[in-house]
Parts: structure tokens; C-alpha cells; sequence
């Protein structure tokens, strides 16, 4: 039996990954807002403390993967929650549990999106993140729009990996990426009842190859897979789960 912690496990793609975790008689610590085994706020330093000390308490003997999957969408206010929950809890989270993951030699799954390459990464807000500056970040999207606010925090998240990757795997962890295109979620349901950007995902997702939209096990398969002893040379890998998108918006780029 291995022992993973998700944050962000209560709904979406996070609970269907600890189904399929459970199912196959691992354990599973969620971390959420509501409805987990350690109720935290990620958006607040409080709340990550509290994350990761509920996690040392409930696995002391170390984990086999830890994936920081609580996230918040385009719509969510005020900005400054984007780059706080998609960025800043994520890189403090799984620095928290470094220790317990070089334990049992597991990996860390960051949950980064196709999104992530339609910000530059030398826009100010991305900079921002990757230097760490939380107060900078967050005083900068303000100014900013959604899409910008959503998108560059995945950016920064999926270089913060490729950064890293080295570094964590000579304790023997692994750091990997997956990007999800559209998957139907509450986050997405959310962005979909926006009058603004529910228009631009609708169209994108009438563009997608393989169709529409991913069901949540369709995402936590693949997340499943990079988890397991199955991928045990997978280090600084990003796994565009889209449908087709990225390849077909960025065909020359890998
Ligand atoms: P979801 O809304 O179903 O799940 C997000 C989870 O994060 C929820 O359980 C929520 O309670 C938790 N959460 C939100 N804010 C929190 C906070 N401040 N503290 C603690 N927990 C918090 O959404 P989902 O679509 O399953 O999203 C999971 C991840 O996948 C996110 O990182 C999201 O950005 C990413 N993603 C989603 C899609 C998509 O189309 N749904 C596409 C690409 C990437």
C-alpha cells in the first residue's frame, strides 16, 4: 500500500484521482478548503503551515506522491487568488513535504494546464511568481485580466518544475507536470457560467481534436500512470492531456 497526499482532492480531477488511487487499496490524505482530512486555506500562509504539518503528522514514515492539485479558475476573485493558489501554495507545499517524499524515494505531480504557453515568460507577472515575490505578483495581476492572471500562474508553475527537477530528483524525488486542456469540473462549470469567458471556452473547446472536453478520469489516468513505479525514470516532464490542442496550436514546439 502507498500513501499519496492530494490538495484540492474534495471535487473535480482531484477527487477522481483519489478513487483511483483508493481503488487500487493505497491511501489517500486530502488536503481542501471543505471536505478534506485537513481542512486549510491554501490561498494563506497559515493555511499552507497547517497543510504541510497535517501531513507530517498523518505520514511521519513518508510519502510516495504528493500532488498539490487545489486550484482556482480565471473567474475567481479578487485575482490576487490566482497566483496565491495556483503558484505560491503549490511551490510552498511541495517544499513542505520534500522531506517526507525523499523518504520513501516518491514523486511530486504539479497540475499545470495547456494554458500554461500562452503567456511569455518574460511577461512581469510570471517573473514575479518564479522569483517568489508573493506581494509583487499578487499587486501586479490586479491590474490584470483573468485569462493573464490564470494562465501565467501555470507558466510559472510548469518552469518552477523544469527549474527544479534536477534539484529535487538528487534526493530521488521526481517533479513532474501534467497540463489538462478543458475537463469538466465545478472549476470548469464555473468559467462556463461567465459571461465573458464562458463565450471564449466554449468556442476553444469546439476546437479541440479529440473533442470537447476531458471527463476527470481521463485526466487522473494519466496522473496515475506519472505516479507510479510504472514512470520511475519520468523526471521534469510536462504531459499535455488535451485532447490534441497544444498540438495543433503550437505544432512546431515540444
Ligand atoms: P475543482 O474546482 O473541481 O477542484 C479544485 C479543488 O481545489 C476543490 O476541491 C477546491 O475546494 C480546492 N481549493 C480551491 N481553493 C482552495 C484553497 N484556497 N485552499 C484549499 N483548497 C482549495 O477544479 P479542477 O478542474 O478539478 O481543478 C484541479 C486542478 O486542475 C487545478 O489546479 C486546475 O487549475 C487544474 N486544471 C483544470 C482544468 C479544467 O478544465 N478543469 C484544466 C487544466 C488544469
Amino acid at each position: 500500500m502507498k500513501t499519496y497526499a492530494i490538495t484540492g482532492g474534495a471535487t473535480g480531477i482531484g477527487a477522481a484521482l483519489k478513487e483511483l488511487l483508493l481503488a487500487q487499496g493505497d491511501r489517500v490524505i486530502v488536503v481542501d478548503i471543505r471536505g478534506g482530512d485537513i481542512i486549510a486555506d491554501l490561498s494563506t500562509e497559515t493555511g499552507r503551515r497547517a497543510a504541510v504539518e497535517g501531513i507530517h503528522a498523518l505520514a511521519p514514515e513518508g510519502l510516495d506522491g504528493f500532488v498539490p492539485c487545489a486550484g482556482v479558475p480565471p473567474v475567481a476573485k479578487p485575482l490576487s487568488l490566482i497566483p496565491q493558489v495556483n503558484y505560491f501554495a503549490v511551490v510552498a507545499t511541495v517544499s513542505g513535504v520534500r522531506e517526507l517524499l525523499a523518504k520513501k524515494q516518491g514523486s511530486a505531480l504539479i497540475v499545470s494546464s495547456n494554458s500554461a504557453p500562452m503567456i511569455p515568460a518574460d511577461d512581469p507577472y510570471v517573473e514575479a511568481c518564479l522569483a517568489g515575490d508573493e506581494k509583487i505578483a499578487c499587486e501586479l495581476i490586479e491590474q490584470r485580466d483573468g485569462h493573464t492572471a490564470y494562465a501565467g500562474s501555470k507558466r510559472a508553475i510548469t518552469q518552477w518544475v523544469r527549474r527544479n527537477a534536477a534539484d529535487f530528483a538528487r534526493d530521488g524525488v521526481r517533479l513532474n507536470a501534467i497540463a489538462p486542456g478543458i475537463t469538466a469540473t465545478p472549476l470548469t462549470e464555473q468559467v462556463l457560467a461567465d459571461e465573458a469567458l464562458g463565450e471564449v471556452m466554449r468556442a476553444f473547446a469546439a476546437s479541440v481534436p479529440l473533442g470537447e472536453s476531458a471527463r476527470p478520469e481521463q485526466i487522473a489516468r494519466v496522473m496515475r500512470f506519472m505516479l507510479s513505479p510504472e514512470a520511475d525514470f519520468l523526471c521534469g516532464s510536462v504531459f499535455f492531456v488535451d485532447g490534441g490542442s497544444d498540438a495543433m496550436l503550437r505544432s512546431d514546439a515540444f
